[in-house]
């Protein structure tokens, strides 16, 4: 893609056809690190959505009575292309959400991953035949759900559409993906690479507009059959409402607030890079980001300065295409100030700086990588996810006092526990009220273990075969 290219082609796909600005409204494309205009996206209007909505009723029709090695051979293909074509969408990703270029280059390269397990695991969605006296037999299969939506966030512009995509066309769906509209340019490279390899255009479809036009929309169509989501809470809960006046299957990932349990007998300094790296990867703005820090008296004081020092030694705030920078801006103007306001009130409340806590000079969203000590429970930053780069410290006695105060908000998406004892491990892995737990690591992430949460972090699976199979309905048949 050149530059050009990327003005040109920022346009929604509909039907096989990619639409233009005319008649249209559009919004600015805004790269976060600069705060200059990258170029302009055309909006889809109610005229548009309808015509997806019955190419998506076509094209699953049709989809569905390919075999899943003909549907996975087509999905590998499009990774295939996509392999070719990384650093160019890796660019425009970072250009447009800020995160530096290695993390965007994960980011394509995940999502790709997930593509390439879909297509397999499709071959794989085995049913069971119930027992039953001679002559008959029950037999229980999984066919696709239907036509599908998905509503996919701007921190992982690739990765999480991807992750909606994928399991959808492998499943024998034809899917609507709505990416988010600050962050479109992977977004559409997905769709052209998935149109370039052979997938019909009725089968996968991408749409930028107003998010609440288009979720209203779609929703209230009985063409979709199935909505999944990943954004924030208050947003999945509106979309559940409805969702749930249509009956429709649904799959919501709302993000969390991760505790992060530290026993006294953990390997700090085995950890602490590990910790730093997660802590700030995408400027802190990932749903399982490690936020909440509970350290076990004993070790705390220690903890608490080795996360600073190895914080400033670390994390290096820039330009995304910098070298050696390893954090970029926030993705927007609301998030600095959304930031600061719970760092202020975590300071008013009694919380100690350790370092951060203010915007960097000059343009863009930057954010100083912020540590906070003696954080109290009742600050606003322990009840709301920060989604930044902020880690909040604060102390623990007891195993009881620990669990307890993980499993003390709304949220269970990712929890983290550090110990090198097993029994600890075990029983606070069992306690903690949470989607995923990690021991003595920061990953939760692959294409073949289901992700997803529990509590107001929503309900579903994506990834894993439980992700395929959240695309899937089960068919019973009853013979003799
Ligand atoms: P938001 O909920 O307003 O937007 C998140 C995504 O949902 C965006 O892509 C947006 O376009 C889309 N969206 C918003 N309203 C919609 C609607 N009515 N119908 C369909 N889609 C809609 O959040 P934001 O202001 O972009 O980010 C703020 C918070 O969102 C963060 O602090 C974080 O808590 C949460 N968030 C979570 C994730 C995640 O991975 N779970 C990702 C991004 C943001």
């Amino acid at each position: 893609m050149t530059d050009q290219f990327y003005t040109d082609t920022l346009a929604s796909a509909i039907d096989g056809e990619w639409t233009g600005a005319a008649g249209r409204d559009c919004q600015p494309v805004v790269n976060p690190s600069t705060g200059e205009t990258l170029a302009e996206l055309p909006h889809v209007t109610h005229d548009d959505l309808d015509r997806a909505l019955d190419a998506a009723e076509r094209g699953w029709k049709e989809w569905r009575e390919r075999t899943a090695v003909e549907r996975g051979t087509l999905i590998r293909r499009a990774a295939d292309i996509l392999d070719g074509r990384v650093e160019t969408i890796a660019a425009h990703l970072a250009s447009e959400q800020g995160k530096p270029l290695h993390e965007a280059r994960g980011d394509v390269a995940a999502g790709i991953g997930l593509m390439r397990w879909h297509s397999e695991e499709a071959r794989r969605s085995y049913g069971k035949a119930l027992v039953r006296p001679a002559g008959k037999r029950a037999s229980v299969t999984y066919q696709p759900v239907g036509p599908s939506a998905g509503f996919a966030p701007w921190n992982f512009p690739f990765f999480n559409v991807a992750r909606k995509v994928a399991p959808a066309l492998a499943a024998g769906c034809s899917i609507i993906s709505k990416p988010a509209e600050e962050t479109p340019a992977s977004a559409i490279a997905l769709q052209a690479a998935l149109l370039d390899a052979g997938v019909p255009g009725t089968v996968a479809q991408t749409v930028f507009g107003d998010p609440d036009m288009i979720s209203r929309h779609l929703i209230a169509s009985p063409i979709i059959r199935k909505v999944s989501f990943t954004g924030s809470v208050p947003v999945g809960k509106h979309l559940a409402q409805l969702a749930a006046a249509q009956m429709k299957r649904t799959t919501f990932e709302l993000g969390g607030h991760a505790p992060v349990i530290i026993f006294d007998d953990a390997d700090i300094e085995a950890h602490l890079d590990t910790l730093v790296t997660a802590k700030f990867r995408n400027a802190g703005q990932v749903c399982v980001s490690p936020t909440r820090f509970y350290v076990q008296e004993g070790i705390y004081d220690r903890f608490a300065a080795a996360m600073a020092a190895r914080t400033r030694a670390l994390v290096k705030p820039g330009d995304p295409f910098g070298d050696g920078v390893t954090m970029g801006p926030l993705a927007n103007g609301r998030r600095p100030q959304a930031v600061h306001a719970l760092i202020e009130d975590a300071a008013r409340a009694g919380a100690a700086l350790l370092t951060g806590g203010e915007r960097m000079d000059g343009p863009g969203n930057f954010y100083r990588p912020t540590i906070l000590k003696d954080v109290p429970e009742d600050a606003r930053i322990m009840q709301e996810e920060p989604f930044g780069p902020v880690a909040a410290i604060s102390p623990f006695k007891t195993f009881d006092e620990a669990i307890g105060l993980a499993n003390r908000l709304p949220l269970g998406l990712a929890a983290y526990v550090f110990t090198q004892n097993l029994d600890r491990a075990l029983l606070a892995s069992d306690a903690i009220e949470s989607g995923m737990v990690a021991v003595n690591s920061t990953s939760v992430s692959s294409a073949d273990s289901p992700f997803g949460g529990i509590k107001d972090s929503g309900h579903g699976l994506e990834d894993g075969a439980e992700g395929l199979k959240a695309f899937m309905v089960p068919k019973v048949v009853h013979i003799g």
